[in-house]
């Protein structure tokens, strides 16, 4: 788990099936645009005037969570278990180095060790299935 993987929005693009797949994979939301899915370089949460204007490395310090980031956030609850404003609110509360170790113990696989991928029921090294 590395720092500079995770997103302004409090995605971890290392569980991203898009940083890990075979082909045509994407470098994480931070890596320059050249090689990001379209849909990646056109985010709104990371041209946010907000955001860049305060030098903030991800949303976790915005007082007021836009529209956006929340919709994001209950796409990803109800669809892959995982929570954007709750991953932001432990990097807010606790830390990067933190959350980075929680990130890490949540989504090792049980079963072989390996990193698992939010956007797959299965462990993507040993097959076996997560939820
Ligand atoms: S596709 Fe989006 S979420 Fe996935 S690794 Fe790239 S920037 Fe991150
Ligand atoms: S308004 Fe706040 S939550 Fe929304 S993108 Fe900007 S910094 Fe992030
Ligand atoms: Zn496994």
């Amino acid at each position: 788990m590395k720092a500079e993987l995770i997103a302004p929005c409090g995605m971890n693009c290392r569980l991203c099936y898009g940083y890990i797949r075979p082909r045509n994979q994407c470098p994480g939301c931070n890596a320059s645009d050249d090689s990001k899915p379209k849909s990646c370089t056109n985010c709104k949460i990371v041209v946010c005037e907000k955001r860049n204007q305060n030098d903030w490395l991800t949303c976790a310090d915005c007082d007021t969570y836009c529209r956006r980031l929340r919709d994001l956030d209950k796409r990803y609850s109800s669809k892959y278990h995982m929570s954007m404003i709750e991953n932001l609110a432990t990097i807010r509360n606790h830390g990067m180095d933190f959350f980075l170790e929680q990130q890490y113990n949540k989504f090792c696989c049980p079963a072989c060790g390996e990193i698992t991928c939010v956007h797959r029921v299965e462990c993507p090294s040993c097959k076996k299935p997560i939820w």
